[in-house]
């Protein structure tokens, strides 16, 4: 049996080990996949032993070891490289390890398979953080026309557009977002697991914005969703898709099977919506 697993601090919430479980049972493979909390200073001993077993073939990562497995591995992939953070693990056929970021890949499937174009389009990401970074590349390799970053501390936009050295990669104030004119918005803040919202919408960002994107994902939608569908967006689409689509990129790097996600996504909402209801 091909073991796998997930690492983090908390880890009891995750949805990974029924994401990949439907990921196998539809494609055939019989497998193990463990959440495993490591100590906060514990990850590297930990994953390594994990990936020392017998039919360890991979393993994921969350919060807050990114960074950690992105120094662990050996890494080839330019959106772990942009990020500095590796969400998928993998042993390599010389004993070596190999680390990717399917965040990136997540977002940009789960955009293209809601039948939003992201080809010439001028993207705005507020947000500076791991995730915002992950999918830079991804983005631009997506076709998007710009990509412009903006973050509640300007700072660190200007770090992570300087790491990117790509002319469409630009950073903007939060105050002079609506000077972009975005076609599509994507929150990558943590905004709305308090309920906040990342930006304001009121002063004129949303004139020609056609898709919102939160990475949250609640049982119902985020405010940053509501209040931009209140002010005529008519396209607003949350992080779950995205968590099941990194999944399946992690799948694919591991077994070279790609799962079909369309069922899979809804039956994950199903336990979510479920979960927080209980
Ligand atoms: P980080 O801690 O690395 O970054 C957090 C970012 O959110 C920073 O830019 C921070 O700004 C900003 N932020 C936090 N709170 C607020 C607020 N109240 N108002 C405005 N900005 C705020 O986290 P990650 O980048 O790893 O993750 C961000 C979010 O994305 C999380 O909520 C996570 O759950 C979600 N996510 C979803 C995924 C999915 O598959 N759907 C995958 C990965 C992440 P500042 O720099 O000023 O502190």
């Amino acid at each position: 049996m091909k073991k796998f697993a997930v690492f983090g601090n908390p880890i009891a919430q995750s949805l990974s080990p029924t994401i990949h479980q439907m990921f196998a049972e539809q494609v055939g493979e019989k497998i193990s996949y463990e959440k495993i909390l490591a100590p906060v200073d514990g990850f590297v001993d930990a994953a390594n032993a994990f990936l020392a077993q017998e039919g360890a073939v991979g393993c994921n990562v969350t919060m807050p070891f990114k960074l950690d497995a992105f120094n662990l591995a050996k890494v080839d992939d330019q959106a772990a490289k942009d990020a500095q953070a590796v969400n998928t693990l993998m042993n390599g056929d010389s004993g070596e390890v190999w680390g990717y970021n399917t965040d990136g890949v997540g977002l940009v499937n789960d955009l293209l398979n809601s039948g939003v174009e992201i080809k010439g389009k001028r993207v705005l990401l507020i947000g500076a953080g791991g995730a915002a970074r992950g999918v830079i590349s991804p983005l631009i390799k997506a076709g998007a026309a710009s990509l412009t970053i903006a973050n509640r501390t300007k700072a660190k936009a200007e770090e992570v557009v300087n790491a990117a050295s790509n002319a469409k990669v630009q950073v903007v104030a939060l105050e002079d977002i609506a000077d972009v004119a975005p076609h599509i918005i994507i929150n990558s803040t943590a905004a709305s697991l308090s309920n906040e919202l990342p930006c304001r919408l009121n002063d004129g960002v949303l004139q020609n914005c056609e898709v919102v994107y939160d990475m949250v994902y609640k049982n119902s939608p985020t405010r940053f969703m509501r209040d931009a569908a209140e002010l005529g967006v008519k396209t607003q689409i949350d992080g779950l898709g995205m968590l099941v689509e990194q999944a399946a990129e992690a799948f694919y790097i591991w077994t070279q099977k790609r799962p079909d996600t369309s069922d899979i996504v809804k039956r994950v909402r199903a336990i979510v919506e479920q979960g927080e209801k209980r």
